[in-house]
């Protein structure tokens, strides 16, 4: 999984001097056992560069050990990634191995520093959730996240056990006790989920429990933590089945990031009509990704359009023979829409896939513009 410490981690390599390896290399899901010599290939650039006189000496011998160290990672078992990236100093002991749920663009880069923008468009995609299960004296909580769902602990009222004595009180007094240690154990839950808000472990809430107990919850949360809370699902307070309760929270997930995507579609839809900065289609959202002018691109998930890019200005389109740009021969792609993404990552912009059913789904692509389209160039 692609944690964000691994990214902190991963910007924190130094080469001090020495140049680091970042290569990202794709697992065909129905060929998972060609990964190894796919790698060897996009290493074979890298080879020639540990034989190039004019590199340095050390930076040549790092390198080399790179290569070495990849080739042998490369062996271990990786059954559910899309993706496996790798970094690389060998020459000041530093390696990383990261498996992305998503396909990457195969490419590899020797730089001064990694190379992480795809790594971090990827952990844009996914929203860590907090999962939470309370009723009145507990709370359970989970973190699901890129498909999987890993225990945060548990609270429990330490009165607990007093508050059972207590049915020996007037009827009343009890209610009343309980009243207080539900309204304090909920406190509690709301500062556990401050604290933890706090070291950013989560950007959204789903809330589960009794219908008449969550609003309870709901009521003792700060506004902060009340408007992460996407959704809520009913689930028995003492369920042990964990499938069910990741089942449900998945089913808020979803739905929120339906919503969003819908949300955005709308949005740049509206901002577009309305002749403010978007674009909508794919030839004016080609020519906003050339021009680096994309902010924000949404895209038609799992739709795919062949079409041509120019590998010196970066010029792309859905037909041509020669750039009008530069009047270089045009590259033939499978996927015009994914050189699209790529570019619109390597300047700087964001992307969503838009899974919803969206006005989207005859555009194919949208985007929001950090500066209006220059005039298309003409052949
Ligand atoms: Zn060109």
């Amino acid at each position: 999984m692609l944690e964000v410490e691994t990214i902190d981690r991963i910007l924190r390599m130094d080469g001090d001097g020495l140049p680091v390896l970042s290569l990202y290399a794709r697992i065909d899901p129905d060929d998972r056992r060609a990964f190894p010599s796919r790698v060897d290939e996009l290493l074979h650039e890298v080879r020639l560069l540990t034989k190039d006189p004019d590199l340095d000496r050390n930076a040549r011998l790092s390198l080399r050990g790179d290569v070495g160290r990849i080739v042998e990672a490369v062996t271990e078992e990786h059954l559910h990634p899309r993706t496996v990236a790798f970094f690389s100093c060998s020459g000041r002991g530093l390696f990383e191995n990261v498996e992305l749920p998503r396909a990457v663009r195969d490419r590899h880069v020797v730089d001064a520093t990694p190379w992480v923008r795809p790594l971090v468009a990827v952990l844009d995609e996914y929203h860590r959730c907090r999962v939470l299960v309370v009723d009145r004296r507990r709370a359970r909580f989970w973190d699901l996240y890129q498909d999987e769902m890993v225990e945060r602990g548990k609270l429990r009222d330490p009165d607990l056990r007093k508050s059972d004595y207590a049915y020996g009180m007037r009827e009343y007094a009890t209610r009343n006790k309980d009243e207080l240690l539900a309204k304090r154990h909920y406190r509690a839950v709301a500062q556990r989920l401050a604290e933890d808000a706090g070291r950013r472990e989560f950007d959204i809430i789903a809330v589960g429990g009794q219908e008449h107990e969550i609003p309870e919850l709901l009521d003792q949360l700060p506004r902060n933590l009340r408007d992460r809370v996407v959704g809520t699902f009913q689930v028995h307070p003492r369920e042990e089945d964990l499938g069910t309760i990741r089942g449900r929270a998945e089913e808020v997930v979803d739905r929120y990031e339906r919503e969003e995507e819908e949300r955005q579609v709308a949005e740049t839809l509206e901002r577009h009509a309305a002749g403010g900065l978007a674009a909508v289609g794919l030839a004016d959202c080609l020519w906003g990704g050339a021009t680096s002018a994309v902010g924000l691109l949404l895209v038609q998930d799992e739709v795919l359009r062949p079409g041509v890019v120019c590998d010196v200005d970066g010029w792309m389109a859905a037909a041509g023979d020669q750039c009008p740009v530069c009047g270089n021969p045009l590259r033939t792609t499978p996927d015009v829409i994914d050189e699209l993404v790529q570019s619109v990552i390597d300047e700087g912009g964001s992307v969503e896939h838009v899974v919803a059913e969206t006005p989207l789904r005859e555009h194919l692509t949208a985007a929001t513009l950090r500066f209006p389209l220059p005039p298309l160039p003409t052949d």
